[in-house]
Order: C-alpha cells, then structure tokens, then sequence
C-alpha cells in the first residue's frame, strides 16, 4: 500500500492579539518532506501511526511536510498558501497512493480563509481523485464544517481534553483507512450541531464518563468511530459550536440516529460541563484558604494555546498587591526579558519590567525588583503524550517570594519539568499559577491538592459574552448576543 501523511496545524483565536506568520510555524515545529524527528509531535499523530503500523504491513510511508504553529491570532494569507502549497506539492510529488493520511487542527482561520482545513481537504481530493482514502486526525476544538466531512472519508478527533490520546486515535484512524483501502468497511458519516458552546474537560464527571460512553459504542454494531467537537469560542466563524460526529458502515440512518442522540446526551448534561471562573481576587482567597498546597490556579484567559500572549499581568499584580508570598507562575512570555537576565547572570539582583507587553488583553508591565536564580538555553519541556515541547532560553526570577518562569517561546504549561528543571520547588508552593486552560491538568494534577480555574481578564477570556462576534451563528448557548 503507497501511503501519504502530513500535517498542517493551528488552532486560530480570531480576537487574538498577534497574527499567525510563517515565523510561528518556524518557531513551533515546520518538518519539510522527509524531515519529520524520530518523535511524535502533537499534529503529527497520523504519521506517526502510519509509521508504526507500515512497518508492520510493509507499507511505502511518503512523509510530507509537517508544520504547526503555537495559537495565535488570523494566520496570513501568506503563511497558509504557502504552506498549504507546500503539502499539496510534497503530495503530487509521490502520486498514486491508496491513503492520505493528514494531522489537522481543525480550527485554523486565515486572510480570506474561514475554513482552511475544508480548503485544505477539497484540494486534496482534487488531487488523489475520488477513490483514494482521506482521512484527518483533528483536535475536538474544530469548527467540523461541511466541506471538511465532504471532502474527507473519516475525520478523527482527540477524546481527551489534556489532549492526551493523540497516538490512540492516530491508530484507529490509520486502521479505519487502512480497512476502507481494503474494502472491508465503508464510513458514512453524520453530524448533529448542539447549536451551543461547552468547555469539555475530561479530567472529571460528566465528561470523563461520556468519553468511555463514546468508547463503549465503537468497533461494534457497525459503528466505527464517535467523535465530539467541543468547538473553540474564539474562532469567529459561521461553523463554530459543539458538534457530535459518527461514522457508521455503510448505516446512513444509523449514523444519523446515533449522532442525534447523543447530540441529546451532552445537551442535557451541559450545565454541568460548564467551569465555574471565580474572580482573581475569590480565586487567591480561596487558594489562601485552603488547607495545605500547592494549590494550582489556572490562567485560562492567557493561556498561549487559546492564542493569548501568555504575558499578561492581571493575577501576579494582584498577587504582589496583596504580598502573596511562596508562589510559582509561569511560563511568562518575554523575551526581552530573558535576555536582561541572561547578561545579568544567575544571582543578580536588578529592577526588570516583566510581563504586559503585548496588547491591552495582557495588562501593564510590572516594574519588581528581582533575583535571578536560574537560566537555561533551549529548555525542553514535556507536553502532552510526552511530545518534546521547546521552549527557547527560559529565566527563574524571584520578586517578593513568587518564582517566575520566563521563556522566549510561546508554549503553555503543559509538564511541571517547565519549572523544575530550573530549580522551582513545585511541591513546596502555596500557589502555583500556569498560564494554560486544561492541558497543565495532566500533570500539575501530581503535584496540586487543589485545582482553581481562575476567571481574569485575557485574549482566551472566559466571558464568551463580551467577545464581539461578527460571523459566528448567535444566539447559541451560553452567548446570547
Ligand atoms: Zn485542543
């Protein structure tokens, strides 16, 4: 079997402060043809599935071009047709093949484009024609449009929110396709549109029990594969919202039936879904009340993986302000920064002006007198599914007993070895405070007694009522503008 696989990902927060350049997939991870590292990364799950399984088969793997960049605001028209060209080259370069095999977002807007991954996915098929296999690995916080299912046979989408399932589902994506090119299945698909937006995490009840709900019902029945978009609020496009996708054998109306009903279940279990965002001020106080630590406080609004600066000042201000003392917070995106603290060396003692740099979403820059106390070039952090994720030349800084992880490349807490390898004593904190909406759960969840999912003002804010949506279908529950 001749076998194609690439990747092309980015998650777009269209009121997001910066755009998303060539320099961002640079800067994140842009593999050209062939060039993938002997590491999964997190878009390049079906690659490297295909990997494990042709080299059981005796497939002929063409590796194509493998790039994503850290969410950030509308990718340049630029960036995505070169980039989107590039894919569509490494594959007319290797043609025929029985399989393209794609790792996708799902939720990448660019200049002129609403739906990239629908673009994306037409031109393919234009290519290969309408016989070979196409299947997609997506991230659940897709837009699903129309023209993505149409022009695709199978899409897959993480079940986990940490994203930490990205190589189970690259598996049964790959051996779904596989069965499809040896005519043992043929998926129909069906969608049904909840017409609202929900937070899911599945770290807790309900949604941990509707993730083995949806395991429950696959590769039985005729049923091939359940997957839920959980949807991304900050993606202003017509398609966004929380959507139920089946693919069954050949059973149109089974598919429609299964997606609709359980369409039902996460609508009725929607409000218990819902997070609960306490200010920053209840936040600290009750991370301050409560007995023992470290308690972690999620700084959702700022979290870089949402498309936010990770700079902004809002809780350490507060937390300065109010003399919180034996506190961890990061990562802190400022390179300038870094740099200061590099020539300064470990040990100095200076004034820096930290944070707030960005837009008006990240606050003032604080102006604190500091200690440096460790930098490292090139640190390396674990992210999800223990994919290597850099994070350029990172500083600890110490002000008023609150440890700060600065770093150079945007990243958001995803493993504690952020600040350990810098010598932040995790377990000793009070507060730790992670710029990160839900990844950082996988594994500060080890080190936290208690978890706050704080509500501040940012890029990601959670109050999806006072983002000013131009194109997305409203009203659609929780946002009734
Ligand atoms: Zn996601």
């Amino acid at each position: 079997m001749r076998v194609f696989s690439a990747s092309l990902a980015t998650e777009t927060n269209t009121f997001g402060p910066m755009p998303t350049g060539l320099a961002s997939f640079k800067d994140r991870g842009h593999f050209p043809a062939g060039k993938h590292p002997d590491a999964m990364t997190l878009f390049s799950g079906p690659l490297w599935a295909a990997r494990m399984r042709g080299a059981d088969k005796g497939w002929q793997l063409f590796e194509g071009m493998v790039a994503g960049a850290q969410p950030s605001g509308t990718t340049t028209r630029h960036a995505y047709e070169t980039l989107r060209d590039e894919l569509l080259g490494d594959l007319r370069a290797v043609l025929p093949v029985d399989m393209v095999l794609l790792g996708l977002h799902g939720a990448m807007v660019a200049e002129g484009y609403d739906d990239c991954e629908g673009d994306l996915l037409a031109r393919v098929r234009q290519i290969v024609g309408p016989k070979v296999v196409i299947g997609a690995e997506l991230d659940p916080h897709n837009h699903l449009t129309p023209e993505m299912v149409a022009n695709s046979d199978l899409m897959i989408s993480f079940k986990e929110y940490p994203h930490t399932d990205v190589l189970e589902r690259g598996l049964e994506l790959v051996d779904i396709c596989a069965a499809m090119v040896e005519g043992k299945v043929k998926p129909v698909a069906a969608v049904v549109d909840c017409d609202m937006i929900v937070t899911v995490h599945t770290s807790r009840e309900p949604a941990l029990g509707f993730v083995k709900r949806m395991q429950s019902l696959e590769g039985k029945d005729g049923v091939l594969s359940v997957s839920l978009t959980h949807g991304f609020s900050w993606g202003d496009v017509p398609e966004m919202g929380t959507k139920v996708l089946v693919y069954t054998d050949g059973d149109q109306a089974k598919a429609d039936a299964l997606a609709r009903q359980l369409a039902d279940e996460v609508i009725a279990m929607r409000d218990g879904l819902t997070v609960n965002y306490p200010s920053i001020d209840a936040s600290l106080d009750e991370a301050l009340a409560f007995d023992g630590g470290p308690v972690v406080l999620s700084d959702g609004a700022d979290n870089p993986g949402g498309g936010a600066a990770s700079d902004s000042t809002f809780i350490l201000r507060r937390m300065l302000e109010r003399g919180i003392a034996n506190a961890a917070l990061g990562p802190l995106w400022d390179p300038i920064a870094v740099r200061i603290a590099f020539d300064a060396g470990v040990g100095a003692k200076l004034a820096m002006r930290i944070g707030g740099k960005i837009s008006p979403l990240s606050g003032d820059p604080l102006d604190v007198e500091c200690t440096v106390k460790a930098l490292m070039h090139d640190l390396v952090m674990t992210g999800l599914a223990g994919t290597p994720t850099p994070m350029g030349d990172c500083a600890l800084i110490e002000t008023n007993g609150i440890e700060i992880v600065l770093i150079t490349l945007r990243n958001q807490a995803m493993g504690t070895d952020l600040f350990t390898q810098l010598g932040c004593d995790l377990a000793a904190k009070k507060i730790i405070v992670v710029k990160s909406s839900q990844h950082f759960y996988a594994s500060y969840s080890k080190v936290a007694k208690h978890v706050i999912y704080a509500g501040a003002p940012g890029a990601v804010t959670l109050d999806l009522n006072t983002l000013p949506y131009k194109k997305a279908r409203l009203p659609k529950w929780p946002i009734t503008a």
